[in-house]
């Protein structure tokens, strides 16, 4: 992560790691947290709620994974950001359930950049319509964009979904900004994190890569 800041001129404090424990117990998840790595990132809502029963707030709980409108409550309960917001109706459930607990809930909007039928999202020709409802909710904050690319060898040919949510971004930001405050960009995975912080994420999300020796990298030292 230091070194793609150091390639792409950015500082390092400008890009946050959510480690993904969905594929690990609570005893790697411990490993993180003495090591210093405090936000973590479930896929799952019942795996959050396992994880958190037995770490609590020590850690800084991140919803990275699809989001059903029926698991929204313990999502608001944990998550201090849920990345995977794509849809009016789920914002609204997340608004009530914020409401209720007396927290204003950040969230991020997962984008499809890619169009795969296989990945959540909405296109990013919705995406300011949907802030337009969303910035109605009271108890619901937008803090950014979340996108995944789509599964390639070569994190090189992850780039231009990448470029794509930092364009879109920008359209969104423009001169009446359709949110308050900059949009972070949550986008970079195990793969294809470095690409991603080169094209100016502000939070990557990586499993594998922490646990695994996940072998030669295919970017250029
Ligand atoms: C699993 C997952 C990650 C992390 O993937 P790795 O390849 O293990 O780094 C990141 N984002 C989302 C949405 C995931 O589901």
């Amino acid at each position: 992560m230091v070194r793609a800041c150091e390639r792409s001129g950015r500082l390092k404090e400008d890009v946050r790691l959510v480690s993904v424990t969905k594929e690990v117990g609570i005893p790697e998840a411990e490993e993180l947290l003495a090591l210093g790595m405090k936000e973590l990132g479930e896929n799952r809502v019942q795996e959050l709620v396992s994880k958190y029963a037995s770490i609590g707030s020590r850690a800084t709980w991140h919803l990275i994974g699809h989001l059903q409108t029926n698991k929204v409550k313990d999502a608001v309960r944990i998550a201090s950001l849920i990345h995977s917001v794509d849809s009016e109706r789920l914002a609204k459930e997340i608004d009530k359930e914020a409401k209720k607990l007396g927290k204003v809930q950040d969230i991020l909007i997962e984008v499809n950049v890619s169009g795969e039928q296989s990945k959540f999202g909405i296109s990013p020709e919705e995406v300011a319509g949907l802030i337009k409802c969303i910035v109605l909710y009271p108890n619901i904050s937008i803090k950014g964009l979340m996108t995944m690319a789509p599964e390639v060898d070569d994190q090189e040919e992850a780039r231009p979904y990448f470029k794509a949510l930092w364009e879109l971004r920008d359209k969104i930001s423009g001169p009446w900004p359709l949110a308050p405050g900059p949009l972070l960009l949550s986008m970079g995975m195990s793969n294809d994190f470095e690409v991603a912080i080169e094209e100016g994420a502000n939070i990557v999300r990586v499993g594998r890569a922490l646990f695994h020796n996940s072998g030669p990298r295919t970017l250029a030292p």
